[in-house]
């Protein structure tokens, strides 16, 4: 993949430097050896790959129409399915291109989504659209959205329950957009997404497919974790490479 000048100050501004093949390497250029996830993951990201969900305890769904976004908007901003409803201060349905190519499906808002009413906002956000930036992509481009739409309480993982019973707005949300591929963000949404429990580091490196669907899916690692680390960038910058190459964004 070749890098723009715009590309390059990017990818400076998100941390990553810019490696080369030792052979291909132009005079003077930093030369950095693209690491394995083996050798560059940190021991705390088997942290991130604990299972610590719940034990189900289904709870009712009401019935609601799904067949339009605003018809999903509306329901999600009216559902009071799972115990998160009375705790967040607002709903956090998804925003963004409602004819994206890229869907983004991330955890779960967190203290600053929850007051903006918006996925990926603060410095996660700031990241996440920098590594976007990075393959010539916009915020405006996307959809992002999350596993579940209400903030669990103390930012603690989303019970099985909670998961369950927002997934119908999820799967309508999948149904509207069609993407063409899928980025998983984070443990919870790639355990949620791919019915899985394997740790993060094995699910980011091989590509996925959405069960029940052909819709290809991308785990890689929450912006959260990056910038605490900042050696995973190289891991996820990867990632924004193989998304690149399957959105097939060369000109
Ligand atoms: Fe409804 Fe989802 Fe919020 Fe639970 S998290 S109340 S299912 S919108």
């Amino acid at each position: 993949m070749v890098l723009s000048a715009r590309q390059q100050h990017c990818l400076k501004g998100i941390g990553i430097r810019r490696w080369f093949e030792r052979s291909s390497a132009p005079t003077g250029a930093e030369e950095i050896l693209t690491p394995t996830a083996q050798e560059i993951l940190p021991p705390e990201a088997a942290i991130l790959s604990a299972p610590t969900m719940e034990p189900a305890r289904p709870k009712p769904v009401p019935a609601m129409s799904l067949d339009s976004w605003d018809d999903i908007t509306r329901s999600i901003h009216q559902c009071e399915a799972c115990d998160l409803a009375s705790n967040c201060t607002q709903k956090v349905p998804g925003v963004g291109n409602q004819q994206a190519d890229l869907m983004i499906i991330g955890e779960g808002p967190g203290h600053d989504e929850d007051i903006k009413g918006e996925p990926f906002v603060g410095r996660s956000g700031q990241l996440l659209d920098k590594m976007l930036q990075a393959i010539g992509i916009s915020r405006s481009q996307v959809f992002i959205t999350n596993i579940v739409k209400c903030r669990p309480p103390n930012n603690r993982d989303p019970h099985r329950d909670e998961v369950q019973a927002c997934s119908v707005f999820l799967r309508a949300q999948i149904k509207q957009l069609t993407p063409k591929v899928i980025l998983s963000v984070g443990r919870v949404s790639a355990h949620s997404l791919l019915n899985s429990t394997s740790p993060v580091g094995k699910l980011i490196r091989e590509m996925h497919q959405l069960p029940e669907s052909d819709i290809p899916v991308k785990v890689t690692y929450h912006p959260a974790y990056l910038l605490r680390n900042p050696p995973a960038k190289s891991i996820a910058w990867q990632d924004m490479k193989t998304l690149h190459r399957i959105l097939d964004l060369d000109p």
